[in-house]
């Protein structure tokens, strides 16, 4: 019902543009596209970090592309600017919604205005959670991001092979963020054992989801807790290894082991993070950080776009995975592309000839 009723705004939007002889194209019109029209309205979570600030554009660049005009704003990680910008876009005529929450849960209502208005929704690289109202969910395999992290950890320290014990710190991701237990439970599938036969060791004890978390993935606050976790538990051992879910994180935690005395004299630990950003790649390449996980943005952007052209078009949007992503009201078809793990070894190949960086920007 709300998909039909969406075509019928897009028809109608189309129709009573053709009728004045404009064009909805906010690329500059061109080709065969340009009758499409439509207004994607499409809400970031912020500009803090990098990788948002490229999906924004991405995306931008590939609707308009197909002849809609966009309507690109970032919340600042406060949700209440989120759900404004959201309902402002509503109000604005939006033809579609393609939505990176900053809190999963706090959308219920904003999008029920989106369905009562015929909008059709896609969640975008995050779950929006506890409401029916989203249509489809682009993202990677979020899962195996964590499984990435986890392996290159137990890879480099050795521990596949027997050698330890070391002591590890487990990060994670912001707890508002679905995102984040799947990460968490996907590097806890391969460092669990370890952990239990006290291969591993967790000097600080905290290995649960909400004692690791990091709220809005907050690299100063995992720079503090990092401080803490030295000052308490590792005045005469050693951090062999730390689990960090995301490279701005990251940056954080490698301030906070510089500051006592890591990577001066003694080596700093296994550090690894994710999004492969640009201050993080230059950090591996000097030897700090020591992987990430590449996520390439350009082709989730695609992804996104796919589905809601298809939408708004009446195609069928590409899924792969229509099972692990229940939002606590249904699950949510999902497309689920796949994630890189990146160290020294490799950056060149999966970063530079991939167009990502020029080798220039990584100097
Ligand atoms: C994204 C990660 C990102 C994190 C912090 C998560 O939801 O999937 O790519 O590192 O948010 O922005």
């Amino acid at each position: 019902m709300r998909k039909l009723s969406a075509g019928l705004v897009t028809l109608g939007l189309t129709l009573s543009l053709a009728a004045c002889g404009q064009s909805a194209n906010g690329a500059g019109g061109k080709g065969s596209e340009e009758a499409k029209g439509g207004l994607v309205g499409i809400a970031m979570p912020t500009k803090s970090s990098e990788r948002w600030i490229n999906d924004g554009n991405n995306m931008v660049k590939e609707f308009q592309a197909k002849g809609y005009r966009t309507d690109l704003q970032y919340g600042d990680n406060v949700v209440e600017n989120q759900v404004a910008q959201v309902e402002n876009m509503i109000t604005k005529g939006a033809d579609l919604l393609v939505i990176g929450a900053i809190d999963g849960s706090s959308l219920t209502n904003v999008l029920q205005k989106a369905a009562d208005a015929g909008i059709p929704v896609i969640s975008y690289d995050r779950l929006i959670r506890g409401t029916p109202n989203v249509d489809y969910y682009a993202t990677f395999d979020n899962y195996k991001v964590g499984v990435l992290q986890a392996n290159y950890i137990v890879g480099k320290l050795g521990v596949k092979d027997g050698k330890g014990p070391f002591n590890i710190e487990l990060f994670a991701g912001s707890p508002d963020d679905n995102n984040s237990a799947f990460f968490y439970n996907g590097a806890m599938s391969v460092l669990k054992p370890y952990i239990d036969s006290k291969k591993l060791v967790v000097q600080s004890g905290q290995t649960s989801l909400s004692q690791i978390a990091t709220l809005r993935w907050d690299g100063g606050l995992a720079q503090s807790r990092m401080d803490n976790l030295l000052s308490k538990s590792y005045t005469t051992a050693r951090v062999d290894a730390v689990l960090s879910p995301y490279d701005g994180i990251s940056i954080g935690i490698i301030s906070s082991l510089k500051g006592v005395g890591y990577g001066a004299g003694r080596p700093l630990p296994v550090v690894t993070g994710q999004d492969g950003e640009l201050a993080s790649v230059k950090s591996i390449i000097a030897g700090e950080q020591t992987q990430t996980v590449y996520k390439d943005t350009r082709q989730l952007a695609k992804a996104a776009v796919q589905m809601g052209d298809a939408l708004l078009t009446g195609g069928k949007p590409e899924v792969n995975d229509t099972k692990q992503y229940d939002n606590g009201v249904k699950t949510v078809p999902a497309q689920l592309l796949q994630p890189v793990s990146v160290d020294k070894e490799n950056y060149r190949k999966v970063l530079v000839d991939s167009g990502q960086y020029t080798a220039d920007q990584l100097k």
